[in-house]
């Protein structure tokens, strides 16, 4: 529909190219075929033609005076002079029986003149407006049409173009629960009405980017075979106050006439923020189409089988109005996926791609816990694009473990130089870490250590991988954690006695943990039970805003210092109780850059790293050296 709205740039030059060539003919040529011969002559000569009979015809103008004349060759030609106050003119004319007559100026009528000064302007000022909106429209942004007011632009996806069925989405198993009700209310309406039930009109899916929101509502519309209004909540927000409003009308309007069927309001908190802030640039547009949802939803009647689901993850800042009972006033939360959700993600993202069968897709779904099921599905397809890169003709565990690193930190930047000196301080950093995590009771295991620099602005990092999902936290495992954090730091130290910029992400990931054990845990003596913070949006940046005094403000401050500091000597002490370890292994790392968990546990228990190692080890530790020598060269 947009794109039959916009004209094609072809079509835009021939209308120029036809005005010109109008214009031209208008001014130029028309006049050399259609004026007629006309010679300028003075009063005595045109007298002097009077007087010999050669004029037929003769018309007085306001001040000019022209005459038709027969010449001697027969041709008739029209001759013009000025009009001299000549009272014997017309005694001269009559005698000489002439026709003539006085040109009457000619009064144009009300209603042309009224044509002419008001409406032709007018007309010309729309048309030259639409010819510039219609090229401009488009890089307005918007991509619509500013003259279709009020028309939705809501996509129809009827079952075919979904194509979704809760099949496509893993995990979640509560969310489609909850949402197969409404499956098969709109199956069979006429089964609830009988008894009495009303469906709820509107579902919010409510959770973080990426974990399925919108794949589900189509999965809802694919089950049920019902056509899918989808509309995002910033497509309601127009250049023109009321347009939005407009929209919710037509949409609903829409809707009604295809029901049963179900309408998808994406990112809903676009529209649907709190009225009440009283902030400078409130935004009527926004409260109008807001207001005309509200009332929409009011308006038309459940049972005949229009639902709407929206989506948000900003829950928070929706207006009450909109989550009351009657409107959205059923939730359903779309979280960030557990281990097995995960892996069922993986796989079937994997459905489609040739994968080696000895791939364990339960090492990958526990590397990634915190991912979003967009997140595992960029995973995925980017180990098949590893495997193509690699000439292989099937996805192998390498491949996948390899984009989980992608996807966390970033490509792989072969072409950084670092030199010697901060390759080793690296490498110490990175030991620092691994050591101090195994040597501690209720730490993950290491998984892998690298000190290949990633896109990201990582230099190096350690992977450490539980064997099973927590999701619980002890305040012993918190604490770990910072020691652990703290660990690159102290072995830069315990070893070189100076320390470098490149522990700025633990530091700042150590104190977030520290402060969060101390204002939101309420693991310290002194707060208590006390929520002294609050998470603003838990789906987003998860930023935090300080609820207490001034006063509490400064001792928290002091409280988070202790443990980090408490940490960093635990972890200095840690490394200096195993520095002949930290070296033999740093010395290791530095040789290999990549070494897997495997590698670092058999040094730290004085086996011998190479003797019996795994395939994948191999394959990952040969490759290494084969990128580490455009660096060395
Ligand atoms: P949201 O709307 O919550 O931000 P989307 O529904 O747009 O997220 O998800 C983006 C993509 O991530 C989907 O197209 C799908 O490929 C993948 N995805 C997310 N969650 C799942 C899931 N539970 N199962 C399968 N794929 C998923
Ligand atoms: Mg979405
Ligand atoms: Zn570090």
């Amino acid at each position: 529909m947009k794109d039959s709205n916009r004209p094609s740039k072809n079509a835009l030059y021939y209308y120029v190219a036809g005005i010109i060539i109008i214009l031209i003919i208008n001014t130029i040529i028309t006049p050399m075929f259609f004026k007629p011969h006309v010679q300028e002559v003075t009063y005595t000569n045109f007298l002097k033609m009077v007087d010999e009979g050669k004029a037929s015809k003769v018309e007085i103008n306001q001040n000019r005076i022209a005459l038709l004349c027969k010449d001697s060759d027969g041709k008739e030609n029209i001759y013009v002079t000025g009009r001299v106050d000549d009272p014997e003119l017309v005694n001269r004319l009559v005698k000489a029986n002439v026709e003539f007559s006085q040109v009457v100026p000619r009064e144009e009528s009300p209603i042309a003149k009224f044509f002419n000064n008001w409406i032709f302007p007018f007309l010309l000022f729309i048309v030259i407006g639409q010819l510039i909106m219609r090229f401009l429209g488009p890089k307005l942004g918007g991509g619509g049409n500013m003259m279709s007011f009020g028309k939705s632009n809501a996509k129809v996806y009827i079952e075919a173009q979904t194509g979704k069925t809760f099949k496509d989405v893993a995990g979640q198993d509560e969310a489609k629960e909850a949402l197969q009700e409404i499956v098969s209310f709109l199956h069979n309406p006429a089964k609830y009405n009988d008894i009495g039930a009303t469906m709820p009109k509107g579902v919010l899916l409510v959770g973080p980017p990426g974990t399925g929101k919108t794949l589900l509502a189509k999965a809802v519309a694919g089950e049920a075979k019902v056509p899918f209004f989808s509309i995002s909540g910033s497509e309601f927000i127009e250049m023109f106050v009321g347009m939005g409003a407009a929209r919710v009308r037509d949409l609903f309007k829409q809707a009604q006439e295809k029901a049963p069927c179900i309408v998808f309001i994406d990112e809903i908190d676009a529209i649907g923020k709190k009225r009440d802030n009283g902030s400078f640039g409130s935004n009527d547009e926004r409260e109008q189409t807001l207001n005309q949802l509200l009332s929409e939803m009011d308006g038309f009647d459940g049972s005949k089988g229009v639902i709407i689901l929206a989506a948000t993850n900003r829950p928070e800042v929706l207006d009450k109005a909109l989550l009351r009972p009657g409107r959205f006033d059923r939730r359903v939360p779309v979280e960030l996926p557990d281990l097995q959700g995960r892996e069922a993600i993986l796989k079937v993202h994997s459905h489609d791609v040739r994968m080696s069968p000895n791939v364990d897709f339960h090492t990958i779904a526990l590397a990634t816990s915190g991912a979003s099921g967009a997140e595992l599905a960029n995973i995925v397809n980017e180990a098949a694009l590893r495997a193509v890169r690699m000439g292989r003709r099937e996805v192998i565990q390498e491949d996948l473990e390899e984009s989980v690193e992608v996807v966390i930190a970033g490509a792989q930047r072969k072409g950084a130089v670092i030199s010697p000196e901060e390759k080793k301080i690296i490498a110490y950093h990175e030991i620092g870490h691994a050591l101090v995590a195994a040597r501690q009771t209720e730490s993950a295991p290491v998984h892998k250590i690298t000190i290949i620099p990633r896109t990201s602005g990582a230099l190096g990092y350690t992977m450490q991988v539980d064997t099973q999902e927590k999701v619980l936290m002890t305040k012993e495992e918190l604490f770990n954690k910072i020691v652990t954090l703290t660990g690159g730091r102290s072995a830069e130290e315990v070893v070189f006695s100076k320390v470098t910029s490149g522990a700025s992400n633990d530091i700042e990931q150590a104190t977030k943990l520290a402060r969060a054990m101390i204002t939101r845990f309420g693991m310290t003596d002194e707060f208590d039970m006390v929520a002294l913070e609050t998470v603003n949006n838990a789906y987003l940046s998860g930023d935090t805003s300080l609820a207490c005094a001034p006063e509490t403000a400064a001792r928290i401050d002091s409280a988070v210092f202790e443990v980090v500091k408490e940490a960093h000597e635990e972890a200095r002490r840690i490394l200096m109780s195993n520095r002949e370890k930290l070296d033999e292994l740093a010395a290791y790392l530095l040789k290999k850059e990549t070494i897997t968990g495997d590698e670092f546990m058999a040094i730290l228990n004085g086996r011998d790293p190479e003797g019996p190692v795994t395939v994948d080890a191999e394959v990952v530790a040969s490759e290494d050296a084969g990128q580490s020598a455009p660096q060395a060269g």
